[in-house]
């Protein structure tokens, strides 16, 4: 298990905030935590500050806890089912820090307070002033901390600080010169270590995934379960013939052609074949730091969108829509893109995500011609055009670099939307309204609404591809390809 901690930009700004002191000593602060838990990754929501009162903390030399803040953090925590969270500051730290002697017993001190009272383990944070890295471990029991790999501060300005040791700085490649010539080697040491998710590996997401790639992440997950159809090759640039007449799962083919466009020396392209609205899709979500969603069903999208804001992992979701005249004629088109994290609005919020449509796609009747029919709605458009669909993943890209390197540090943009047929770009400034139920769910962690549910028939879905045989010229074909891709990758 690897073990991380997020914090909404706002609650992190509030913790800086007392831990920096204006006459440079260090100090202490208690918060409590919930978990998120991904098949490989536990994270430590950080949920809410405890501010301590007059006379709870020592600030002179080495800040100190006392006893009577401990003991009522500890008591807040427990009624509210959250776990408890100990830190303080080194004003002149610089990366991540380790423990000194006194901080290692002091949280160890503490550990058995901690967990007897709250059933959790204790969570340990430290903030090195000079270049503001957090750091943090998690205490199963006294003896020995257990390291984070990383501690993540989520708004539209997404900041990781990592921990060298467990996720280390990878090399910069000769493939990567002129990456590194636009940002500077130290953010592409941080975003190469992003874990990303792209959900939906049809037109748009095939494509951003085989940029990350290209960018040079180390980390890319893919997750769909649908497989490669002839009627998709005018749109899913670099699937092959091949790839369709064999109905190759649309992650293995995601797969392959990242692996070409890598620029690291050693990619880890993670398959998915499974639904994001099942929960074993969910957990798999939950290992990733970005996700891109990719998908245009609105039962999908609204499991990212609830993701986005309970596990504070930021989604960036975007689509397009054409609109024909009755003599067939292109009448227009509108793509829109926006990064759903706190401090942006969400896709019920600018209305891209409408309840009761998720409810008729949980029962399967959007693509259900009978009901259509019966409900007097117009059919769902599948319209789409390639060289249309790259304006998509080009602007969700966009987005994921504003997020990621944040040039002019201004972060993730407003939500984007752009109308063809006038030429222009768009910028909303619609913000989530009190009553958001996803916004009024951030930092829920696993206490998160359940919108996904198990299901048969993707599972099915897979399992009947699986199973099927093909005739010998196209496996022989196939196995060519394999060799011939495996032998060209190997070359430096
Ligand atoms: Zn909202």
């Amino acid at each position: 298990m690897r073990y991380s901690v997020a914090m909404s930009g706002d609650t992190e700004a509030v913790m800086r905030d007392h831990l920096l002191r204006e006459d440079g000593q260090e100090d202490v602060l208690i918060a409590t935590y919930v978990l998120s838990t991904g098949i490989e990754r536990t994270t430590a929501v950080i949920r809410s500050v405890i501010l301590p009162r007059d006379g709870e903390r020592h600030v002179h030399g080495n800040a100190s806890f006392t006893s009577a803040y401990v003991l009522r953090a500890a008591h807040e925590a427990r009624v509210a089912g959250h776990g408890l969270a100990l830190l303080h500051s080194h004003p002149g730290g610089h990366g991540w820090q380790r423990l000194s002697r006194t901080d290692w017993e002091t949280e160890s001190d503490y550990e058995r307070v901690a967990r007897s009272a709250t059933k959790m383990p204790m969570l340990g944070m430290t903030l090195g002033g000079e270049n503001i890295a957090w750091s943090a471990r998690f205490w199963f029991d006294r003896t020995e901390p257990t390291w984070a790999e990383s501690v993540r501060s989520v708004s539209p300005v997404l900041a990781v600080t990592w921990n060298d040791e467990l996720r280390p700085v990878p090399k910069i490649t000769g493939a990567q010169e002129r990456t590194v010539s636009s940002w500077g080697d130290r953010s592409q040491g941080r975003i190469a270590r992003l874990r990303v998710l792209v959900v939906g590996a049809g037109s748009v997401g095939l494509d951003v995934a085989q940029r990350l790639a290209a960018t040079g992440l180390i980390t890319v997950g893919v997750m769909d379960y649908d497989a490669v159809e002839r009627r998709n090759l005018d749109r899913m640039i670099g699937a092959t013939r091949l790839d369709a007449a064999l109905g190759r799962a649309k992650v293995d083919v995601a797969a392959r052609l990242m692996k070409s466009a890598a620029t690291a020396d050693v990619i880890d392209v993670r398959r998915h074949e499974v639904s994001i609205t099942d929960p074993v899709g969910v957990s798999i979500a939950l290992d990733y730091d970005v996700i891109f969603s990719c998908v245009d069903r609105p039962w999908p999208r609204a499991v990212l969108n609830g993701i986005a804001y309970a596990d504070l992992i930021p989604v960036i979701d975007g689509g397009i829509a054409l609109t024909t005249f009755p003599d067939g004629h292109m009448r227009n088109g509108i793509w829109r893109t926006h990064t759903l994290t706190p401090g942006r609005p969400c896709m019920a919020c600018i209305g891209q995500l409408v309840a009761g449509e998720v409810s008729l796609d949980k029962l399967g009747l959007l693509e259900d011609p009978e009901y259509i029919e019966g409900a007097g709605r117009e059919a769902p458009s599948h319209q789409n055009v390639a060289a249309l669909s790259a304006s998509v993943s080009a602007s969700l890209l966009a987005q994921f670099v504003s997020l990621v390197a944040h040039p002019g540090s201004r972060g993730a943009p407003a939500p984007l939307h752009y109308v063809l047929s006038t030429h222009t770009l768009m910028q909303s400034d619609t913000s989530c309204g009190p009553y958001c139920a996803y916004e009024n769910a951030t930092r829920t962690g696993d206490r998160r609404t359940p919108i996904a549910e198990h299901r048969n028939d993707w599972r099915e879905e897979v399992e009947a591809r699986k199973a099927k045989r093909h005739p010998l010229r196209l496996r022989i074909l196939s196995s060519v390809e394999y060799l011939l891709q495996r032998y060209t990758n190997r070359l430096r």
